[in-house]
């Protein structure tokens, strides 16, 4: 985004306007903190924001503030649909390709004849927006929009709501700031959001220390189920529909879980294969340490992406005959996957 480009949204967000704000479907933190913080910043502005997710998040983001006012596009359709309608500027953030709201909206949005503003850190971007921030390197949309308020000279208009949702995003992106992506001006803006009102032992605790009994036994199950490949450096874990229904899974519950195949010694590269019955599909999450990327993974072999240490994909076939196809793909990735990663 050019000088002549921020000057151009100021000018746009001078007067009031009928704006939403899009996360990607099945929001992460950042994606609905990123969300949610744009929302609040344009209503403090005077304009109509809504937001309009894709569908559910998980019940640990819930408690953010703003939250009850997002609308849910599966299961609002008609409001949703009329928001996008009546709205001038559509905001889309942390994702950077249409598909990633699912079919239905995606037509929905294809029709809109105004402006798309896309803030995202992901990549390879989809050309559909007037105005793109996209910055692969930051850790997180939630850290571009803190640097998109920079470049609005707005700042100060940081409350503590605005704040606490960026803090929020920055958080569960980072791995509460551990990944390589959190930089020195990651931890300079966090500080400046405690400063603003962001309470970050409560946003921790409401994150991560709201565990269900079933979720906890879930993730046993998970750790169980867990093969290690140790001449690959590899590690991966399944869990079927009958394993989710047997601990009463609710979305959010197997969150985080791939993380702890990649925190095995020795492993450089973990997946996770979680059987969704209803859509039909196996959802695929990945992670790797250093040069392995994941990205690159995905796209090539699961109708996915995301980041080089980071991302997702998808598989039409059965659970167990998509494990066997990981697990033939694999060894034509044994130099790579064998250098990625010094200790
Ligand atoms: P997760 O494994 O936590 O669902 O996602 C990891 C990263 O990959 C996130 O940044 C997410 O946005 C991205 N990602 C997850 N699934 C997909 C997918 O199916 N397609 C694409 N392009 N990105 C994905
Ligand atoms: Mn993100």
């Amino acid at each position: 985004m050019n000088r002549s480009e921020i000057n151009e949204i100021k000018d746009l967000l001078a007067s009031p306007k009928n704006i939403v704000i899009v996360p990607h479907r099945n929001p992460d933190g950042d994606a609905i903190g990123s969300s949610l913080a744009i929302y609040h910043y344009l209503k403090n502005k005077g304009h109509n924001a809504t937001v309009v997710a894709p569908n559910d998040y998980p019940y640990f983001l819930k408690w953010m503030p703003g939250s009850k006012d997002v609308l849910k596009f599966d299961m609002q359709n008609r409001q949703s649909k009329s928001a996008i309608d009546e709205a001038s500027i559509i905001f889309l953030l942390d994702f950077n390709a249409l598909h990633r709201v699912g079919s239905d909206m995606q037509n929905t949005l294809e029709g809109f004849m105004g402006m798309f503003v896309m803030i995202d850190h992901h990549q390879e971007p989809d050309a559909i927006a007037k105005y793109l921030y996209s910055d692969v390197s930051i850790c997180s949309t939630c850290q571009m929009v803190y640097h998109f308020l920079e470049k609005l000279d707005d700042v100060e208009a940081i409350d503590a709501n605005i704040a606490t949702c960026l803090y929020t995003g920055i958080m569960t992106d980072t791995g509460s700031f551990r990944f390589p992506s959190t930089t020195s001006t990651t931890h300079k803006i966090v500080a400046d959001l405690i400063e603003k009102g962001a309470n970050n032992a409560r946003i921790h605790n409401n994150v991560y220390d709201n565990n269900s009994y079933g979720s906890m036994q879930l993730l046993g199950r998970a750790l169980s189920n867990m093969v290690v490949i140790q001449n690959l450096k590899t590690a991966y874990i399944t869990l079927s529909q009958a394993e989710l229904n047997e601990f009463n899974y609710e979305k959010g519950d197997t969150e985080g879980i791939v993380n702890y195949a990649l925190s095995l010694n020795g492993v450089i590269f973990a997946a996770i294969f979680i059987e969704d019955v209803d859509q039909q599909i196996v959802k695929i999450s990945l992670r790797s340490k250093g040069k392995f990327s994941v990205n690159k993974f995905a796209r090539a072999h699961f109708d996915g992406g995301g980041h080089d240490n980071a991302a997702g994909g998808r598989s039409e076939i059965s659970l167990d005959a998509t494990v066997s196809n990981f697990l033939s793909i694999l060894p034509s990735y044994k130099s790579e996957l064998l250098n990625s990663y010094e200790d």
